[in-house]
């Protein structure tokens, strides 16, 4: 299956979200052979990153978005243990503080979009801006029209710039995420994430799936594509993204660059008298 052509938000589309099932799976693996699918992907990530790293001219830009208990934090957990972590960052976007607020609402993004060589993921973004604020109208609905132009303005600079960006909308249903919040309540380990406020946002649930979808429709380009990922089911939806992000990154040819010496001059002037020495003791 071509996961990204399956799940891609082609240009100018709007998602229907309600028409996408959050707990599709393909028919073509099993969990047991998605699991190791993935870990062929993850480590082949980690070699293409290498040479990312190596090339130190382009970058990758992964921005996660998804309601809580989505998914993103298991996302980032699981899926980027091949890369080096020297080449990779987080960035969580929270509620913004007085000093991002002081700023335009790309600011923070911009700040933290990667360097050359470098993965950065987002762990929400600045669609936070366009979602969680228009839900709760903290600016006017005069703004989302210009925002998306904002953004696809400043997503095509990262893009000319030589960053590929990859945007995954982790779909679930709300039941799902109820049974979540219901595990997360019976895991000691896990009981400090709960904050009754992302229960109260449940009530919020279709005013969310229309932000969304505006959104995507809005923002999906060429240059930085929506993916609309099921996500009802964690190995599925990992086997989909790691899938996706290997494909991209292939696509970039990534080669290390050539030494930047004479190699056998070093060898000769470095080398070969230490292989001489040890020839004759031995
Ligand atoms: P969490 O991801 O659960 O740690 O929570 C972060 C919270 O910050 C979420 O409820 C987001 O919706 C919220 N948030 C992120 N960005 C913004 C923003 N620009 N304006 C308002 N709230 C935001
Ligand atoms: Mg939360």
């Amino acid at each position: 299956m071509n996961y990204r052509e399956h799940f891609i938000v082609a240009p100018g589309a709007k998602p229907n979200l309600a028409k996408i099932d959050p707990d599709f799976h393909g028919a073509e693996v099993d969990q047991a052979a998605a699991a190791a699918e993935t870990a062929r992907a993850i480590a082949r990530m980690g070699e293409l990153q290498h040479r990312l790293y190596a090339e130190a001219k382009r970058s990758l830009l992964i921005v996660l978005q998804a309601v809580d208990a989505g998914g993103k934090d298991g996302v980032i957990r699981h899926l980027f243990t091949g890369m080096n972590p020297q080449g990779v960052s987080v960035h969580c976007f929270k509620q913004p503080t007085p000093e991002e607020l002081a700023h335009d609402f790309l600011w923070r993004a911009h700040l933290h979009a990667p360097e050359r060589g470098a993965v950065a993921i987002f762990n929400r973004s600045h669609y936070e801006d366009v979602l969680v604020v228009r839900v709760h109208k903290l600016a006017p609905a005069s703004a989302w029209p210009q925002r998306y132009e904002e953004i696809n303005a400043f997503e095509g600079l990262l893009a000319r710039e030589g960053t590929r960006i990859l945007k995954f909308c982790l779909h679930i249903s709300a039941e799902e995420q109820l049974e979540r919040f219901k595990e997360r309540l019976d895991d000691p380990e896990r009981q400090w994430k709960i904050s009754e406020s992302d229960y109260e946002e449940r009530e919020l649930w279709p005013e969310y799936v229309e932000a969304y979808e505006d959104a995507i429709a809005a923002t999906s380009t060429e240059a930085a594509p929506w993916h609309v990922i099921p996500s009802n089911r964690k190995w599925f939806r990992n086997l989909a993204i790691s899938r996706i992000v290997v494909d991209a990154m292939e696509e970039m040819k990534l080669k290390t660059p050539p030494p930047r010496v004479d190699l056998a001059a070093i060898r000769r002037k470095y080398h070969a008298a230490a292989e001489q020495a040890k020839e004759k003791k031995g």
